[in-house]
């Protein structure tokens, strides 16, 4: 029997309102928090780099549940993977031995400069592992008596006390003091700003246990780090001993054309997690770091659904699929080819439109600063014109679909762009 029949047969008789269009916004919000402000739209199913809504309107998904279903959505690789290793065998406990885990984290050590994996849910899950493991490196390793990490405004890490606290941004963290100590922060890209800070930390004792950056900032509004930048960071934690921890939930597993996306800035950190492409749309997360600084022992660290079979399982189609379908090879082409359209765009609208910046897949549309039309007022617009994007930020419309997306499905969500413009502006 088939997975699908069986989850049917256990629904008979249970009267659900599963069907999206019994499920008024309200009758939504009477049951489940309100942390998210939701568009009024409800997704029944995928195929691809397409999805279709409750009245069966196909949608161009250019958002892809956030950067994370990067083979799209029902990929056959993805439906075999989950399918077998369900009937197989889906979670045990880190008690035992895992092969897939060991797998995966094989795979991912074989593909980047770090020597150890550990295996978590989230990103946000994976950059606490980072942040306890720079502070046990920074007392047992340096002395170091209260470490701190100094992270970049504008950045995101994610929504735990700590990850939230490493988040440069006042707006996720109101009302959630006291906030978590030992973390200060810098502009990004600002190298003087970041060289007087870790001077005047370090004045006295040591005490910045490491820089966690991201490669480029998704979140904070699709912003590539400077490589120059970048090189001299190095330097300076290769000088001091200064952990260089980056934060790849978002960059990584191939988003930019790379495979990690450090690899545009010529540099290899230290310490770097991963999380949203890794099981393209199936939670996992993973912290690597070089061995030098696997500090971790038994009972320091642990998830009790991270790196079971079925995530590792899924986690390691995904890496075998992005090389088997050469899929850095078409993040390249694809996002050279959307960012020259979207170049043309900037041109027709020069009142309304600043520029266009990215890497390979993970695209931003910049708005004028002083525009009265916001990023969310396009992204509503391209979703009436059959197109999914998500804001990063007020003034930035990103873009970040799947890594397979083809050329004739970017040419498609071009010109639906450039309708939702016309229409945006109008208004
Ligand atoms: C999304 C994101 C996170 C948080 O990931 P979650 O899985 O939502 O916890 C952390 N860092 C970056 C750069 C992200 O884009």
């Amino acid at each position: 029997m088939s997975l699908l029949s069986l989850v049917q047969n256990s629904l008979k008789g249970i009267k659900l309102p599963i069907s999206g269009a019994s499920f008024s916004p309200e009758q939504f919000d009477a049951h489940v928090m309100t942390t998210y402000g939701r568009f009024p739209l409800t997704l029944k199913r995928g195929q691809g780099c397409r999805v279709w809504d409750d009245r069966d309107r196909e949608y161009l998904d250019f958002v892809a549940g956030i950067a994370t279903c990067c083979l799209g959505h029902a990929h056959p690789a993805m439906v075999e993977a989950v399918s077998k290793q369900i009937q197989t065998l889906h979670h045990v406990s880190n008690l035992y031995y895992i092969p897939e885990q060991g797998a995966l984290a094989h795979w991912l050590v074989e593909h980047s400069c770090c020597d150890r994996a550990f295996f978590c849910n989230s990103g946000a899950e994976a950059n606490e592992g980072a942040i306890k493991l720079a502070r046990k490196y920074a007392h047992t390793q340096r002395g170091i008596n209260n470490p701190l990490i100094i992270t970049a405004k504008a950045s995101f890490h994610g929504r735990t006390l700590a990850t939230v606290t490493a988040t440069g941004q006042p707006k996720y963290q109101k009302n959630f003091d006291p906030l978590m100590p030992g973390f200060a922060y810098v502009p990004y890209n600002d190298l003087a700003a970041l060289e007087s800070l870790v001077a005047e930390l370090d004045a006295e004792t040591p005490q910045v246990a490491a820089i966690m950056l991201e490669a480029l900032q998704g979140e904070g509004g699709v912003c590539p780090g400077e490589a120059a930048y970048f090189q001299r960071i190095r330097q300076l934690c290769d000088e001091k001993g200064i952990l260089l921890i980056l934060d790849e939930v978002q960059v990584g597993m191939g988003r930019t054309g790379t495979l990690w996306g450090f690899e545009n800035l010529g540099i290899e950190p230290d310490i770097f997690t991963s999380a949203k492409g890794l099981g393209g749309g199936i939670p996992i997360g993973a912290l690597l770091c070089k061995a030098f600084c696997a500090v971790f022992e038994p009972g320091d660290h642990a998830s009790t659904f991270g790196g079971n079979p079925f995530a590792c399982k899924v986690g390691l189609t995904v890496c075998e699929t992005l090389e088997s379908e050469n899929l850095l090879g078409n993040v390249k082409l694809r996002g050279e080819q959307l960012r020259f359209g979207l170049q043309r765009l900037v041109q027709q609208y020069p009142t309304l439109l600043e520029q266009v910046r990215g890497w390979g897949l993970i695209n931003g549309l910049v708005l004028q600063p002083d525009s009265a039309v916001k990023s969310v007022d396009i992204v509503k617009a391209a979703m009436d014109e059959g197109l999914l994007l998500v804001p990063a930020g007020p003034q930035v419309v990103r873009f970040v679909p799947p890594l397979n997306v083809s050329a004739d499905e970017v040419h498609q969500a071009l010109m639906a762009v450039e309708k939702a413009l016309a229409i945006a502006t109008k208004n």
